[in-house]
């Protein structure tokens, strides 16, 4: 409700009544009373109401002050830190017990990433055994042709010439070891 107040008036209407609430200290879990009004401050729109059992509604900072001193007050704030704290572990135990679930998720995707990677290696290491028999393939198929080519020229008498002019590529599996001209040099 909207408080409708004229100022001009020596008895100020109010009608916003807010509940009183207490500071949390996060550090310690308790709770602690400071007053609403600040010092020496009179006259203010507010009236509070106290949630303690007293009930009862508060409009200066001088019956705040001697409201917190009093037993039922006090119990209640102390109680207050005790609900408190009972609230704080309940959420504690819930967030805890969301977390254990994603960490079992997790651990879950991460044996099944394991594994993978296990699987990757083995076929890793498949593929790398079939390209070094098939690279001592090459090199015993270009051995053979070296050969016969030897016996070719001394059979005929002819010799082949080898163009050279292109730079060799070792790093390329594909390539041959050079490129060759199957031109003869004698002529008979
Ligand atoms: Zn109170």
């Amino acid at each position: 409700m909207n408080n409708a107040q004229d100022n001009n008036e020596s008895q100020l209407v109010r009608t916003e009544i807010e509940e009183y609430a207490p500071l949390f200290d996060e550090e310690t879990g308790e709770y602690t009373d400071v007053c609403p009004y600040e010092k020496y401050s009179r006259g203010q729109n507010k009236v509070y109401s106290c949630p303690c059992i007293c009930g009862r509604t508060l409009n200066n900072r001088q019956q705040f002050l001697q409201h917190f001193k009093t037993k039922a007050h006090a119990n209640w704030l102390k109680n207050m830190g005790k609900d408190g704290n009972v609230k704080l572990i309940k959420e504690l135990r819930i967030e805890n017990g969301k977390k254990d679930n994603k960490i079992r998720l997790q651990a879950r995707h991460m044996k099944r990433l394991l594994k993978n990677i296990e699987m990757l290696e083995k076929e890793l290491s498949v593929t790398k055994k079939a390209n070094s028999e098939i690279l001592k393939y090459k090199n015993d198929v270009i051995t053979d042709l070296q050969d016969n080519i030897k016996l070719l020229e001394e059979a005929t008498g002819h010799s082949i010439e080898y163009d050279n002019g292109d730079a060799l590529d070792y790093d390329n599996d594909n390539a041959l070891p050079w490129s060759w001209d199957l031109s003869t040099t004698g002529d008979h």
